[in-house]
Order: C-alpha cells, then sequence, then structure tokens
C-alpha cells in the first residue's frame, strides 16, 4: 500500500527492563481483589508475552471495595486540607524520583514509547504541584452576605462528595488513573478506580507509591475487569464517577450516573483538526504537526487527525511533511531512540488499520505509510499520511486513534473554519500562524474545548491551572484548574440569622410590610448591599 520504502526500524528485540521482575509485578496485582479466581493475562505489547496474571474483580469484590474506601474516607475527611496536602509534597518527590521505573511499566503495559513514557510520567506530579498551589482557597469556606445585612450570612462550605469511581483508558494509564484521583483526594474523598485491564500496572504503581508517601490505606483502591461486566456495579456504588474513554462508551457511563443522579465528568473523544494558516512558520509547523499527528503513535485523545492547510503553501507542507513522516523511527525498545512505539493491542491495530483500507477503497490516496508492521512487534502501524478523504470514509468522521492523518487543501479562511468544525465532536483544535492576533480570531470561531495556537495540544493540556475537557460529543465538564477540584465537592449553604427579623412586626399591617420590604430592596439595590 505504501509508496515509498519502508520506515527504518530499530533493532527488533526488546531487552525488558530488570526492574520487572515478576516478584515486583506479584506484589502490583495482590491489590486488586479477585475473589472469584478469574484472570486476565496482562501482556507486554512488544513481544505479546504474558507479563502477569491480573485479578478480576466480582460485582462483590467491588462492593466490598467501596465498603472500604467508605470508612476510610470518614477519618481523611476530618484531616484539614493542609494534613492531607503533607501527602502530595511527600508524593510529588517520590514520583519524580521514580519516574524511569514508573515508565518502565507504562512501556511494558501499553507499547508507547520511551520519550512519551518519561513525558506521562511527569503528568501526576505537575496536577499535584497546581493543586499544592491552589487547593487551600479553593476548598476555603467562602463567607457570603445573607439576605438580611448585618442580620444574617450564608456560607459556602465544600464537603467532600465521599467516594470518587473512576474509569480510566489505555492510552494513558498513569496520567488518567492517578492525575484524576489526585484532586478527588486532597477535597477528602476516597478514591476507587478501575483501570482498563491491558494497563493496570503503572495506575497500581501509582497507588503504592501514594501510600509509601503516607496515603492511609484503604483510602485508594483498585478494582479490575472488562468495562461492561464492572462498570454497573462500580457507578451504583460512587457518589461521582470521572470517566475517561470514548464517546460510546460515555455514553454509557452518563446515562446510568444519570439515573442514579449522581454527577459526572466524561472524558471522550476526538477529531481534532489543525488549521495551517497562510503566514506560518513552516520549519515549525511541519514539526509540530508530526508530533500532532504520531505522538504516542496517535493515541492521544487531542492528537490531529486531520490537517487543513493554506492552498498557497500545501505542496510544500505536503511535501516537508511526508519526507518528516518517513523519517520517523519506529521501534520496540525501552531506550529513548524509537520516535514511535506500538499500538496498543493487535485489535486495535486492526482497527486503525481498517480505517486506512475503507479509505483508500473509497478513493483517497496514502502519501505513505498504511502498514501494518508484525516484523517489528504485534501491533506496530506505521506513521500513515492520506489526502483525498472525505466524511463518508470512517477515517473522515470517526476518531482512528492511530498514527493516520488526512490533509485537505482550503482557500479561505471561512472555509477552513467551517471544515474544522464539520464534526460532532469538539476536544481539541490547533492553528498555526505568525500572526497571532490573526491565529486567535480563527481559534475563537472552532468549537473545541482546547484550542492550540502554534502547539499541537501539549501547551493546553499541561496548563494545570485552566479547566481542560470537551464540548459537543466530547465530554462533559473538565479536569484541571480550581474546577478540577470542586468538581469532587458538594456545596454545603450554611446560613445564620441573628435575629428574626424576616416577616410583619407585631402590629404591623400585611401592607406595610410589603411596602417596606420593597422599598428597601430598592434600597439595597442601589447601596449594593445585595
Ligand atoms: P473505552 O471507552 O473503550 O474504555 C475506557 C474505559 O472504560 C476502560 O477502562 C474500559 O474498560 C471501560 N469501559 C468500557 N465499557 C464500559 C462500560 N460499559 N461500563 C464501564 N466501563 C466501561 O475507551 P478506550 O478505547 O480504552 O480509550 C480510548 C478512548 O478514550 C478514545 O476515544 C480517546 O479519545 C478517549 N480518551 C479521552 C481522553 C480525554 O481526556 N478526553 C483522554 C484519553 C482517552
Amino acid at each position: 500500500m505504501t509508496a515509498t520504502d519502508p520506515t527504518p526500524l530499530a533493532p527488533a528485540a526488546p531487552v525488558r527492563p530488570a526492574t520487572l521482575t515478576s516478584d515486583f509485578l506479584q506484589r502490583l496485582v495482590a491489590r486488586v481483589p479477585g475473589s472469584g479466581g478469574a484472570t486476565w493475562s496482562l501482556t507486554e505489547v512488544y513481544t505479546g508475552e504474558t507479563l502477569v496474571e491480573l485479578p478480576q474483580s466480582t460485582p462483590a469484590d467491588i462492593e466490598a471495595a467501596f465498603a472500604a474506601a467508605r470508612e476510610a474516607q470518614v477519618a481523611w475527611a476530618a484531616r484539614s486540607v493542609a494534613e492531607r496536602l503533607e501527602v502530595f509534597k511527600r508524593a510529588h518527590t517520590m514520583f519524580v524520583d521514580n519516574a524511569h521505573l514508573t515508565a518502565d511499566l507504562i512501556q511494558a503495559e501499553s507499547g508507547k514509547n520511551r520519550r512519551m513514557a518519561i513525558e506521562e510520567t511527569c503528568d501526576p506530579p505537575m496536577v499535584m504541584s497546581y493543586y499544592l498551589k491552589r487547593a487551600k482557597q479553593v476548598l476555603a469556606p467562602v463567607k457570603r452576605g445573607g439576605p438580611v445585612p448585618f442580620l444574617s450570612t450564608s456560607t459556602e462550605i465544600r464537603v467532600p462528595k465521599g467516594v470518587v469511581g473512576i474509569i480510566a483508558p489505555w492510552n494513558f494509564p498513569f496520567a488518567t488513573g492517578i492525575s484524576d484521583a489526585i484532586p478527588a483526594l486532597i477535597a477528602g474523598n476516597a478514591v476507587v478506580v478501575k483501570p482498563d485491564n491491558k494497563t493496570a500496572l503503572s495506575p497500581l504503581w501509582g497507588i503504592e507509591m501514594l501510600e509509601r508517601a503516607g496515603l492511609p490505606k484503604g483510602l485508594f483502591q483498585v478494582v479490575c475487569g472488562e468495562g461492561p461486566d464492572v462498570g454497573p456495579t462500580l457507578i451504583d456504588n460512587a457518589d461521582y464517577i470521572m470517566f475517561t474513554g470514548s464517546t460510546a462508551t460515555g455514553r454509557v457511563i452518563g446515562e446510568r450516573a444519570g439515573r442514579n443522579l449522581i454527577s459526572c465528568c466524561l472524558e471522550l473523544g476526538g477529531k481534532n483538526p489543525m488549521i495551517v494558516l497562510p503566514d506560518a512558520d513552516l520549519d515549525e509547523t511541519v514539526k509540530g504537526a508530526v508530533w500532532a499527528a504520531f505522538a504516542n503513535t496517535g493515541q492521544i485523545c487531542m492528537h490531529i487527525e486531520r490537517m487543513y492547510i493554506h492552498d498557497s503553501i500545501y505542496d510544500d507542507f505536503k511535501r516537508r511533511f511526508v519526507a518528516a513522516a518517513e523519517s520517523l523511527q519506529i521501534g520496540a525498545s525501552y531506550d529513548f531512540g524509537p520516535d514511535l512505539g506500538s499500538l496498543v493491542s493487535v485489535d486495535h491495530r486492526d482497527r486503525v488499520a481498517s480505517h486506512v483500507e475503507d479509505a483508500v477503497a473509497k478513493g483517497a490516496t496514502v502519501l505513505t505509510g498504511g502498514n501494518k508492521r508484525p516484523d517489528i512487534g504485534p501491533a506496530f502501524f506505521e506513521p500513515t499520511i492520506l489526502e483525498g478523504v472525505t466524511n463518508d470514509m470512517l477515517a473522515g468522521s470517526l476518531e482512528t486513534f492511530g498514527p493516520v492523518v488526512a490533509l485537505h487543501r482550503y482557500a479561505t479562511i471561512d472555509e477552513a473554519v467551517a471544515l474544522a468544525n464539520d464534526t460532532e465532536y469538539g476536544l481539541n483544535a490547533s492553528v498555526w500562524g505568525t500572526d497571532l492576533e490573526q491565529a486567535e480570531r480563527v481559534a475563537h470561531r472552532i468549537h473545541s474545548g482546547n484550542v492550540n495556537i502554534n502547539d499541537a495540544l501539549a501547551t493546553a493540556y499541561a496548563s494545570k491551572g485552566t479547566p481542560s475537557g470537551g464540548v459537543k460529543q466530547s465530554g462533559v465538564g473538565a479536569r484541571h484548574g480550581d474546577q478540577g477540584l470542586s468538581k469532587y465537592t458538594d456545596v454545603k449553604n450554611m446560613a445564620v440569622l441573628k435575629k428574626q427579623v424576616m416577616g410583619a412586626r407585631e402590629g404591623q399591617s400585611y401592607d406595610d410590610y410589603v411596602k417596606q420590604m420593597l422599598s428597601s430592596l430598592k434600597l439595597m439595590r442601589k447601596l449594593r448591599v445585595r
């Protein structure tokens, strides 16, 4: 299918890190309840070899995990915010110091390349760092005035939800499994996390590190199993659900949470566009485009699958982008060599390949890539650039979630914006141009929860102070920022009236009282008291 020579290879046989001993992996999975005796073979993606048998949790196990978490939560919530934060100060150091061991686990279970695995290890410390700075303010009671000046007050008090259920995907298992738990715990909740079976090891290691840093045992539970088996019991026992995954599953989760009248945050899929304006710096843009399309082997919810390039620079961009993609080194290796790692599984690789095959069958052209690479490992796929993709193709409208990107020309900015917005998704977008004001004007017109200018996605995602979430079919709610902490709390409105003055005085006619009340409303508005 490819028109080019094969992409250069890294050495084919990966040497598994010595850190991943059987004892260590057994210790990690020993935390997972599995009273029914069922297990799931967790494999090393690069080789397909079984690393460890992962216990599968029964409904009774899940209920027991919630009961234990609920018990531990009472004492945790009774601690001051400052005391809770002490744990995360120690954890921050521990997470950074153990980045390489964590990356070993992430690579083995997900097949991603080393550079991306190390970047993923940085996410929880960044989240901790932001909330270490902000949590006391966000969680502090806020005194508001009451309805009667001087005689009444109302105070907004943040109360933890109780036990938060987290359902995490495989593409960033450590970041989604641990980073989303950090603000939930800081807010005074317990957590029960359900990682994807394929990628349970790194979240289990994250929980172990948190406990070593002083998190009370029992407060952060983990249950494992296939989503449809574990999901219903997990949601039915939780006080809040934090879900990251596909839009299709998000709908199932949201429906069940709605029936239970608990709130949820749904971080879902995307079909993210990138617009290259005529004045873009092509050196930077091509470099950024390679990262945008192929980082994490295209398995980032915010990565770019559609590129719209102005007519005047299209051919130049295309030539340079294709050449850059062809120079990428794909490989199965635990060192920093390969630019690209594997897809997560053979099933997922076949799904990605089916999008390319469907596009070609319907008239698209493969400019480079397009091939499975079993010679490197079971689930490898080449970085692939398509041209001539239309919305009736799978790769045109659905999230491919692999190293596959489609190039399109546009003539006017209105056209580029309309094409970028022509999707049911709204997670991320990217705009490239040297005139920043013009790029911002374009960015304002894109219907998306995140828009990056002169970057693909990392600038928005790594800005932990700003909420990040999807619009349209890409999600409900957001993570990060103050909202990423306050969503794990309920608000209690504590109101105090110092003297009973509301209502008519003794002997006062109701006509009189109403007149007085209405004029005091006007007065208070004038004096801006209420
Ligand atoms: P998925 O929806 O298949 O699975 C995600 C998680 O949900 C897994 O743990 C899975 O076991 C569980 N699950 C599946 N069915 C379930 C059910 N019925 N009840 C309860 N849990 C269930 O998604 P995936 O393939 O693992 O992950 C890839 C998707 O995640 C992509 O669409 C990607 O865009 C999205 N994603 C979004 C973000 C974001 O922040 N918006 C981040 C990462 C990934």
